[in-house]
C-alpha cells in the first residue's frame, strides 16, 4: 500500500466529531479546539502509515487522551497528598468557607469597591480592609496590593530609588518562583549595601553602614533555609531603635507573616506580625495566603505617614488588589478577630488534626481499598514557613509501582497529588480535606479495582 492509499484510509474529522464522546468534549471546549485535537491525532498517524491504517476505536482514543490532557492543563481542582500543607505548586491556602461565600456574593454583582455607599460618594478600595488589619494588627494604617512580592517592590520603589538599602548578607533570600531579594532591589532602583558576613551579622554593622544615601534597613525572613551552627543575629528591636536614631525606616520582609503563635499548635515559635510591630517596625510585609490563610495578596502594615506615602506612589495603580481578593481578605480576617472561629480557615483546621482525628481517617481509606496500609508520616507547613519541622502525622500507603500510581493519581477525573516515600505513593491525611475522603477513596478504589 502506498502512503496515499493509506492516506484515504484515515477516517475523516467528522466522523470523530459525531463519536458521542468527542462530541461531549466539543460542548466542554468548543469545535475548534476539538477539531485541533483531531487534527494533532491524524497528523501523528499520517507520519506512521507505513504500519497500516489504524482502526478508528484506537485513533478516536488517541484523540479522546488529547482532548483529556487539554482539560488538565486548564486551571482544576486537585486533591493535595503531599502533605505540605501551604503548597506553593498547589495554590498555597485553601479558602474559609465565608472567604468563598463573599466571593461569590462580590462577584455574582456589583460592590462596594470604591463606592462610599454611607455618604453615596466615590471611596477607596484600599480602606475596605484597613479598619479590620488595623484591628488585627495593631498597626496604624495598612494597605493591600497584589502579593508579599509586590509589597516588597512597593516599598523599595517609593522610598529607596537611587538610594542605598542596607541588608544583612545572611538574609539575601531567593524564594520559589524568582524573586531574589538583591534583583528586586536592583530593579527597584535601589542600591543594595550588604553587610555582616554569612553566618553572623551585629548592630555595629549596620550602624556603619549608615550614610546620608541610606534610605532604608531592611530585614527580611530566612524563609527556607536556617543558618546553623555559630551564628549571630542582630534583634530587631534593635535594628529599630538603630532606625529612630538615625532617622532612617526599617523594613521587615515577614514572608509568611504569621498573625497567630504557631506554638498554640506544637509547633517552633515562628515571629508574628504583632511581634514584629511591636519591635518597631516603620513597615512589614507579608503574605495573605501563606500561614494567614486567605487569598493571594501582599499586606503592608505600619506608619501612617510612611503608608501614606506608598498610597501616593502611581506604580500602586498597576498593584491594585482585585475586588475578589479583597472580599476573600476581609472575610478570612473577620475569622481572626473571634479567636474561636480560626479553625474554620482550613490552613488552621489541618494544624488542629491530631494524630488520632488523621488515623481514624486511614483507617476508612484501608478498609475500602485492598492494600492500603497506615503509615506515620512528617507533614509541612511550606509556605516558607519552618522548613525544617516535621508536623506529625498520618499517611496512607499505597500499593503497586509508585511512579505508576502516582501518575493513576495525577491523571484521573480528579487529578490527586500524592508523594513518593520509601518506595511507595503515599497520600498524607493532613493536607488532604475531609470533605475529600469519600471522592479519594472512590478514585482509589477505581485504579486498584
Ligand atoms: C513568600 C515570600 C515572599 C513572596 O510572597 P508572595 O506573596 O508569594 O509574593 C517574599 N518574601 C519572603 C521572605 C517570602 O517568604
Amino acid at each position: 500500500m502506498t502512503n496515499s492509499e493509506a492516506m484515504r484510509g484515515l477516517p475523516a474529522v467528522h466522523r470523530f466529531l459525531s463519536d458521542p464522546q468527542v462530541a461531549a468534549f466539543e460542548a466542554l471546549f468548543g469545535r475548534a479546539q476539538v477539531k485541533d485535537a483531531i487534527a494533532r491525532v491524524l497528523d501523528n498517524a499520517r507520519g506512521s502509515l507505513r504500519d497500516g491504517v489504524p482502526p478508528f476505536g484506537t485513533l478516536r482514543d488517541a484523540v479522546l487522551a488529547d482532548l483529556e490532557r487539554a482539560q488538565l492543563d486548564a486551571l482544576v481542582p486537585v486533591v493535595n497528598g503531599t502533605g505540605v500543607l501551604l503548597h506553593t505548586n498547589l495554590g498555597r491556602a485553601p479558602l474559609a468557607p465565608s472567604a468563598i461565600e463573599a466571593i461569590r456574593d462580590c462577584g455574582e454583582g456589583y460592590s462596594n469597591l470604591e463606592y462610599d455607599v454611607y455618604e453615596g460618594r466615590r471611596g477607596s478600595r484600599y480602606d475596605r480592609a484597613g479598619a479590620l488589619l488595623r484591628s488585627v494588627t495593631g498597626a496604624q494604617d495598612a494597605l493591600l496590593v497584589n502579593n508579599c512580592a509586590a509589597a516588597v517592590l512597593l516599598i523599595l520603589d517609593t522610598f529607596a530609588k537611587g538610594r542605598e538599602v542596607v541588608v544583612a548578607r545572611s538574609e539575601l533570600v531567593e524564594i520559589g518562583g524568582g524573586f531574589r531579594l538583591p534583583d528586586v532591589l536592583e530593579r527597584s532602583g535601589a542600591r543594595l549595601v550588604e553587610v555582616g558576613a554569612t553566618n553572623k551579622v551585629y548592630l555595629h554593622d549596620f550602624e556603619r553602614a549608615l550614610a546620608p544615601d541610606t534610605a532604608l534597613l531592611l530585614r527580611s525572613h530566612t524563609s527556607n533555609y536556617r543558618i546553623t551552627g555559630f551564628t549571630h543575629d542582630v534583634a530587631g528591636a534593635d535594628l529599630c531603635a538603630l532606625g529612630k536614631r538615625a532617622g532612617v525606616p526599617v523594613v521587615e520582609d515577614l514572608g509568611s507573616g504569621s498573625l497567630v503563635d504557631l506554638a498554640e499548635y506544637g509547633l517552633p515559635h515562628e515571629r508574628t506580625v504583632q511581634e514584629a510591630l511591636s519591635e518597631g517596625m516603620d513597615l512589614i510585609a507579608f503574605s495573605g495566603d501563606k500561614l494567614l490563610g486567605g487569598p493571594q495578596a501582599g499586606i503592608i502594615a505600619g506608619s501612617k505617614p510612611l503608608i501614606a506615602r506608598l498610597r501616593a506612589n502611581p506604580l500602586l495603580r498597576a498593584l491594585r488588589v482585585d475586588k475578589l481578593t479583597l472580599a476573600a481578605l476581609v472575610a478570612t480576617l473577620r475569622l481572626y478577630a473571634v479567636p474561636e472561629r480560626r479553625t474554620e480557615i482550613p490552613f488552621y483546621a489541618m494544624l488542629a488534626a491530631t494524630p488520632a482525628q488523621l488515623r481514624e481517617r486511614a483507617e476508612r481509606y484501608c478498609v475500602s481499598v485492598v492494600g492500603c496500609e497506615i503509615a506515620e508520616t512528617s507533614a509541612y507547613v511550606g509556605g516558607g514557613a519552618l522548613p525544617e519541622h516535621g508536623i506529625p502525622s498520618i499517611g496512607v500507603a499505597l500499593p503497586g509501582d509508585a511512579e505508576r500510581v502516582a501518575a493513576d493519581l495525577r491523571r484521573g477525573a480528579q487529578p490527586i497529588v500524592s508523594r513518593i516515600e520509601n518506595g511507595r505513593a503515599l497520600l498524607d491525611l493532613r493536607s488532604i480535606l475531609p470533605q475529600q475522603d469519600a471522592q479519594v477513596i472512590t478514585a482509589l478504589q477505581s485504579i486498584f479495582a
